[in-house]
């Protein structure tokens, strides 16, 4: 089971996440894309410190996006292997100023098995909580998830607008 240590975190998020989610952004920009955030087991404060992205054969659209999943099977095998730990994923919201979770983030759609942010965390993490980042045109923030909660816990002033 994938546990996160429990808040209040020093979260730190590098430059080097913050660089690859705009540069995977505006290799599709305006369509939506994702990734996977990952933080090293040896550290104290949880700081997000890695941050993979879609894969080549990941899908783009306007509202919507799908990872390449044997890219993101073979990532996180690596990744644990070497002591990183996968705390949630990233996506962006091209077109919106200041992000916010869409209906279907919230609440899940079909094409995502369903699951809203809240559900998933109970699917994926045991509900011991992980992260949500959502980049937008002018900012990217970060969520804490758990089955009962949703809470704001980080934002940048760095956005994806080219
Ligand atoms: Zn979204």
């Amino acid at each position: 089971m994938r546990k996160l240590v429990s808040p209040p975190w020093n979260l730190v998020v590098s430059d080097r996440v913050v660089r690859t989610i705009q540069r995977c952004s505006n290799k599709v920009y305006p369509l939506e894309t994702m990734g996977a955030l990952y933080r090293s087991e040896y550290v104290d404060e949880v700081s997000v410190c890695l941050c993979v992205p879609p894969g080549k054969n990941s899908t783009h659209e306007l509202n919507t996006t799908y990872v390449d999943e044997d890219f993101w099977d073979r990532w996180t095998k690596r990744l644990c292997d070497k002591g990183f730990v996968y705390v949630g994923p990233w996506h962006t919201h091209p077109g919106q100023k200041k992000p916010l979770p869409s209906d279907w983030d919230l609440n899940g759609h079909l094409e995502y098995g369903g699951y809203g942010w809240c559900r998933w965390d109970q699917k994926e993490f045991g509900g011991n909580g992980h992260f949500q980042l959502i980049a937008g045109d002018l900012c990217m923030r970060m969520w804490y998830v758990r089955p009962d909660s949703i809470e704001l816990i980080w934002e940048n002033d760095i956005g994806i607008k080219r």
